[in-house]
């Protein structure tokens, strides 16, 4: 496998590069080289595989001999261990649950697979990787659960102290092992800004062989592509063909491995992007100008992103005709307001619990399939995260309901630790030199 920076066609790198880089120096994205369709064969009995057999063809496609066929099985097997089910809650309205992994959040994918790969491609004796993640809550949680127990690897997770939730603090905090915790006192961007500046620091990068395990890593956007194989496959068993995506979007990796999905030939007809007040491609499929802005604060905090790093790669997949995006995507945008009430009427209609995240995709359907001519469209909205990881956030008679899934239910009984640091890039410096 070959991959690209979207910045210049000519610089090429292999899958290994790309995945320990993340990012190219010209600070574009990597894409791969080819996106050939999956064969024919393959796609029209999608309906007899699993989704580790989805996985493990997609993956072989894509990855060609960057992982040797037996390795890559095995490496599928050990990061593909959850089930992402389609629930059908009422005609045409279908929910693709995402939450069914470690961490309970749809980034599980992501992060088991790119830990992984990393581990496979790390030979023995090499100095120790040491990843770095700030986190609003999520990716540190997926990426912790992640790599946890992963050899040759350590996880050090910076999170803003007080602004994230009970169970997602658990999540980060007591693992032990291979991964620590940083609480920073400061917001999401201060964490952000202390992992940027590591990574540019002569002494820490002399002493340390760092990586990041954000979003724009390719080894993240490949594994988000089996779901939606996988969710078609449910869909082909149930009678349906004929599907639209609703992707609750922030950093549009999410929906980016939709369409790459699209682009290796699963017959999607349509994907919608919903977002909270962050709406730079709502306004951008609207008016035709890119216009990035800082972000704001939501109670969809996992979305609160102004400039989305990864539509850079679905714009870059539709370089040759830009006018088949604007097709392929409809976008919609909602305030807090908007999200709380869809949480409601998703409880009063199905008696169904989401996280904010999901209600803004099931929205962004409801209102989709309003303008559309009826019709055998399957809408299938994607639930990112378990509502139980963001009690707060909805109303009290709603929160009291959830069922506390088993991969919580010990978490309150385990030891936190974490080492509480200021926002200032020497202290955080002076920690990691001490904790060699
Ligand atoms: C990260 C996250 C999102 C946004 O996904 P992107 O790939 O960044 O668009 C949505 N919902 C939840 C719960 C998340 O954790």
């Amino acid at each position: 496998m070959k991959l690209y920076s979207t910045n210049n066609p000519n610089n090429q790198v292999s899958f290994k590069e790309a995945v320990f880089n993340s990012m190219p120096q010209d600070r574009g994205l990597y894409m791969p080289v080819a996106i050939e369709k999956l064969d024919e064969e393959f796609l029209n009995n999608l309906a007899s595989f699993t989704l580790p057999e989805i996985a493990f063809q997609v993956a072989k496609h894509l990855l060609g001999d960057a992982i040797p066929e037996n390795d890559l099985h095995a490496l599928i097997l050990d990061a593909i261990s959850f089930d992402a089910p389609l629930v059908e809650l009422e005609e045409n309205v279908y929910v693709l649950e995402l939450f069914h992994g470690p961490s309970l959040a749809f980034k599980d994918f992501g992060a088991r697979f790119m830990s992984r790969v990393m581990a496979y491609f790390l030979e023995k004796g090499e100095k120790l990787l040491d990843v770095l993640v700030a986190t609003s809550g999520d990716t540190g949680g997926a990426v912790a659960l992640g790599f946890l127990g992963v050899p040759g690897t350590r996880v050090t997770i910076l999170f803003p102290k007080g602004k994230v939730s009970g169970i997602q603090e658990l999540q980060l905090t007591t693992n032990g092992l291979n991964v620590r915790a940083v609480e920073v006192d400061g917001t999401f961007d201060d964490c952000q800004a202390l992992v940027k500046q590591a990574f540019v620091d002569g002494v820490l990068n002399q002493e340390f062989r760092l990586t990041s395990a954000n979003s724009i890593n390719i080894a993240r956007l490949i594994p988000q592509t089996f779901y939606y194989f996988n969710a078609y496959a449910q869909l082909l068993r149930a009678g349906r063909s004929n599907v639209v995506f609703s992707v609750p979007s922030g950093n549009f990796g999410n929906i980016g491995a939709g369409i790459l999905a699209w682009k290796l030939g699963l017959p999607v007809s349509h994907f919608i992007a919903a977002t909270n007040a962050n709406d730079t491609v709502p306004e951008f499929l609207r008016t035709g100008v890119y216009k990035p802005r800082p972000s704001v604060q939501t109670i969809s905090n996992a979305m609160d992103v102004g400039d989305p790093s990864n539509w850079v790669r679905i714009r870059d997949m539709f370089k040759t005709d830009p006018a088949a995006l604007a097709e392929l995507i409809s976008s919609f945008s909602y305030t807090d307001e908007e999200t709380l009430s869809a949480i409601q009427k998703i409880y009063a209609a199905y008696n169904y619990i989401v996280c904010p995240h999901t209600a803004i995709a099931w929205q962004a359907l409801k209102d989709w399939q309003q303008d559309q001519p009826t019709g055998n469209v399957a809408g299938v909205f994607l639930s990112t995260a378990h509502p139980c990881k963001f009690p707060d956030v909805l109303p009290e008679h709603i929160a009291a309901e959830i069922v506390i899934p088993e991969q919580v239910k010990d978490l309150d009984s385990k030891q936190k630790q974490l080492t509480a640091l200021g926002k200032d890039f020497e202290g955080f410096k002076k920690y990691l030199l001490d904790n060699k």
